[in-house]
């Protein structure tokens, strides 16, 4: 896929404001990104034309070419949909019960869930109970059992003799004697969406009263994911949705989905079996995810916060003017390391070197740095820029004013020799960045 991009970023060049061939191109990989991470059809449909509509006649920022520049707000687009900010299960204030029902196809991890945010709860100072209520599985009693003393938590149960309604119901009564804070009720699902299932949800709902009601769903359902939202979301009505399984290789395209289906916030991902994996939901890394362009982001990131374009240009005409000397080596160094370092920033662009990455890392050594700064201060601006004025006798004069030997100071000119080449080369890799990065 970085490769796909790559190619639009090439064809991509044109500066000023985004057109409308711009964001066309650029939104034909975004629709295949989305596709690949199992966002559903229809949600990918709806997301491409607003953020075409949006995107169209924006500046290009400086430093970004216009095809990274669309995936900016393709990116930006996506964290808000997804809800921006991380959201918490709401609580009743104070040491009020609140009750949370799970809900959920079979297999989605509703009983592992549950156990996991009994945990969660746990942890906040909450007395917690949990209810067996999935009187269908086998075995689900004893499942929910072995993961509530796993916790330390309490689990209420009455067999698989008698409804789940009943059994929630005698659980309210248990919760409310014994001073509980939280009760969640583990439910029973299905294979698929249901009448039964859901008309055993709503039951629930009518006689015990429900605060909040969490749709679990298994994040490698993908396309499916919608369906079964949003059916739940119409016939049961829930607060808010958990979605297991991220820790496998799905993409994740299934948050996109159910929140633009739901409108109702995602607030933890099961990232592992184990009862402690579970963790907060956070848009900006799931938009991350499911676009699969990290790399490109991070560098997008790092270029419109750090990168001086002016300066840059005026560098790079400097290079091609050969009039590249100290002052601009130093100006050159600040700003890497103003920008935390440009290695990590060219160690994501294809066509860098091992070679060329350690010698930039070793340059960049804060101590040197400033002895370098003490040589280069020490020449007369002449010498500065023109190098080749720096015969024995100018560099022994340089050595003693910056206190150093003049092995060093001829280890700083090779340097700049080395590096003034290598900078030959930078606009290249400056241009192969803005394209996207060239193949090597
Ligand atoms: P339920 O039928 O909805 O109650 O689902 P379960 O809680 O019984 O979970 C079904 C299976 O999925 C079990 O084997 C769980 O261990 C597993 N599972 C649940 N959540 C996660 C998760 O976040 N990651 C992984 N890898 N497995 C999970
Ligand atoms: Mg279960």
């Amino acid at each position: 896929l970085t490769e796909k991009l790559q190619n639009v970023f090439k064809k991509l060049r044109s500066k000023g404001s985004l057109t409308e061939a711009d964001v066309k191109l650029a939104m034909k990989e975004v629709k295949m990104a989305l596709l690949e991470a199992d966002v559903s059809f229809k949600i990918v449909k709806q997301f491409i034309k607003s953020v075409e509509g949006r995107a169209v006649g924006q500046d290009v920022l400086t430093g970004l070419n216009p095809g990274q520049m669309v995936i900016k707000i393709v990116n930006e687009e996506l964290v808000s949909l997804m809800g921006s900010d991380t959201t918490e299960i709401a609580l009743k204030e104070g040491k009020a019960l609140t009750i949370i029902m799970m809900a959920g196809l079979q297999g989605a991890g509703k009983t592992t869930t549950a156990a996991k945010l009994a945990g969660k709860f746990k942890q906040k100072g909450k007395k917690v109970l949990l209810a067996a209520c999935d009187v269908y599985r086998p075995a689900a009693i004893k499942q929910l059992q072995v993961n509530g003393e796993k916790q330390g938590v309490e689990v209420f149960s009455m067999g698989d003799k008698n409804s789940p309604v009943n059994i929630a119901k005698a659980a309210v009564e248990h919760a409310l004697k014994n001073d509980i804070n939280v009760l969640i009720i583990d439910t029973a699902g299905r294979l698929q969406v249901d009448e039964d299932m859901m008309n055993e949800l709503i039951d629930i709902k009518k006689n015990v009263d429900v605060y909040q009601t969490i749709l679990v769903v298994d994040a490698m359902t993908g396309q499916d994911a919608v369906n079964v939202s949003g059916t739940f979301n119409e016939k049961v009505g829930i607060d808010g949705v958990i979605l297991t399984k991220l820790d496998g290789d799905t993409r994740g395209g299934a948050a996109l989905s159910i929140k633009a289906v739901t409108g109702k916030p995602i607030l933890y991902i099961g990232m592992g079996e184990k009862l402690s994996d579970l963790e907060q939901f956070y848009p900006d890394r799931m938009a991350s995810r499911i676009l699969g362009m990290g790399d490109v982001l991070t560098l997008i990131d790092k270029v419109s916060a750090e990168f001086d374009e002016e300066k840059a240009k005026e560098l790079q005409q400097k290079i091609k003017k050969s009039s590249f000397g100290f002052d601009d080596y130093l100006e050159q160094m600040n700003q890497m390391k103003k920008m935390g370092g440009l290695s990590s920033i060219l160690s994501m662009l294809p066509g860098v070197g091992s070679s060329q990455m350690s010698q930039i890392e070793a340059a960049m050594d804060n101590n040197k740095l400033n002895r370098i700064e003490a040589i280069i201060l020490s020449m007369t601006p002449a010498e500065r820029s023109d190098p080749n004025l720096l015969n024995v006798s100018r560099k022994r004069r340089i050595a003693a004013g910056a206190g150093v030997d003049i092995s060093e100071v001829n280890r700083l000119v090779k340097q700049f020799n080395q590096a003034r080449k290598m900078m030959k080369d930078m606009p290249q890799m400056m241009n192969g960045m803005q394209k996207g990065g060239k193949r090597g």
